[in-house]
């Protein structure tokens, strides 16, 4: 699965760009889901969404929001589109849903996020208008740069051509898994997220996500484990298995309470 940012402000062509790069796809035979985040949350008539930015109180009516203008537009496409905030996804869990989690839903080729400019452990195309965005926007996880006014920045090349940017996307997207368990080098994914960008290192530089025989999630967020750890859990786990009765086999575990 190939995952890919789409960060820029207001009115930067992003849903343009998303969906052309849906139709783009779509013409290649490929599965893509898109994800927006909004960090106002799902609800109508939210004053944060308004030009009243300073406003403290939340005068939401208690309604999900059903008539998201992107996202309508990506469904006309056809394609699975999910709409998640910091406290509800659309229509399906009242509750905190991490990107994560969500993900775990997913299975397409293809997954481009809208919005959550503050993850940082798969690489993005920015959108820009100008100097003031393109600097603030650019966290160095930056795989294009997109749009009609653009800033250079260095070595994020300036790609306006939708076919190139699916090659790009098809070829260099990753997502790394957001444990920041310090296992590849580095501090966290984020610093190894860089060096995949900068071509430094690969993916599977990322050892916990390729040595992970077995997760663990709390309230929707997976813990992060070291090697020692995980065998722990693991040996725990499959040894209680192996002495109920009738267990001869074991595939994948599903634990939940
Ligand atoms: S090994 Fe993987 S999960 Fe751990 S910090 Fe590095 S990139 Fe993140």
């Amino acid at each position: 699965m190939k995952v890919v940012g789409i960060a820029g402000y207001s009115k930067s062509g992003k849903t343009t760009l998303i969906i052309n790069l849906i139709k783009e796809f779509q013409k290649r035979d490929k599965k893509i889901t898109v994800i927006k985040h909004r960090s106002c949350g799902l609800l109508k008539n939210c004053p944060r969404l308004s030009e009243d930015k300073n406003s403290e109180e939340h005068h939401c009516e208690v309604i999900p929001e059903t008539d998201d203008k992107d996202t309508q537009k990506y469904s006309a496409l056809g394609v699975s589109t999910l709409l998640f905030s910091h406290n509800e996804a659309h229509a399906v869990w009242k509750r905190e849903f991490t990107f994560e989690e969500l993900l775990s839903h997913v299975d397409t080729d293809i997954v481009v996020v809208e919005g959550n400019k503050g993850a940082r452990n798969y690489p993005r195309i920015i959108c820009t208008d100008g100097k003031e965005s393109a600097e603030n926007l650019f966290v160095g996880l930056e795989l294009a740069q997109y749009g009609k006014k653009i800033y250079p920045l260095s070595n994020v090349p300036q790609v306006n051509d939708v076919k190139e940017l699916c090659n790009i996307i098809e070829t260099r997207g990753f997502k790394l898994p957001d444990l920041n368990c310090g296992e590849c080098g580095y501090n966290d994914c984020y610093e190894l997220g860089k060096a995949i960008v900068k071509g430094e290192k690969k993916i599977e530089d990322c050892l916990s996500l390729h040595n992970n025989d077995i997760k663990v999630w709390l309230d929707g967020k997976e813990l992060p484990m070291k090697k020692f750890v995980r065998d722990c859990f693991h040996g725990t786990i499959t040894g209680f298995l192996k002495s109920l009765k009738g267990v001869h086999k074991q595939g994948s575990v599903k634990i939940e309470f």
